[in-house]
């Protein structure tokens, strides 16, 4: 039975996906029963997981929560290999590691919001100062004609088809 209503890791939330997943719109497929499992199936449910956009926050989750993920296939893995893989997150970050994983992405995440806002450096600023000064200020586009309108929608459609 797969649970995403039980109290979860907080620091490393369920990701949204930009499409229905393929375990909520079959969720069937992604049963394992260690012992009694259908291998057809399994490798059926590996591969809707090996294309699913969120694979990868997905398998973060379920490490992170392995009381909701004791059961069934998650990110393309079965419990005995997440068992292993939570074995080597805790030798290498520690028993705390869902924290330390949480703490980075959280550290990402604003370094990747930073980065958006981060005003020119002095060398790019000086790069763009002196390409004003040697070709002057960027000229305003140009208002296509109506025929030059028509040609790039015609060169479109013909580059779609
Ligand atoms: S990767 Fe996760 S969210 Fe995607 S189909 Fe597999 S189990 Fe579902």
């Amino acid at each position: 039975m797969r649970r995403l209503t039980d109290t979860p890791e907080p620091g490393i939330p369920f990701p949204c996906s930009p499409t229905p997943t393929a375990c909520r719109t079959t969720p069937q497929l992604f049963a394992y029963d260690v012992g009694n499992s259908d291998q057809a199936r399994a490798q059926q449910a590996r591969l809707a997981c090996a294309g699913c956009p969120i694979a990868t926050a997905c398998l973060k989750w379920a490490l992170a929560n392995p009381a909701l993920t004791s059961e069934g296939i998650w990110a393309g893995t079965i419990p005995r290999q997440r068992r292993a893989l939570r074995r080597r997150l805790i030798d290498r970050l520690g028993a705390d590691w869902p924290a330390v994983v949480a703490d980075q992405d959280q550290r990402l995440r604003e370094r990747r919001e930073a980065a958006r806002h981060t005003p020119l450096t002095v060398g790019q600023a000086r790069i763009v100062r002196m390409d004003r000064e040697l070709n002057g200020p960027m000229p305003r586009p140009r208002k296509l004609t109506p025929v030059q309108q028509r040609r790039n929608r015609a060169r479109l459609s013909a580059g779609a088809a």
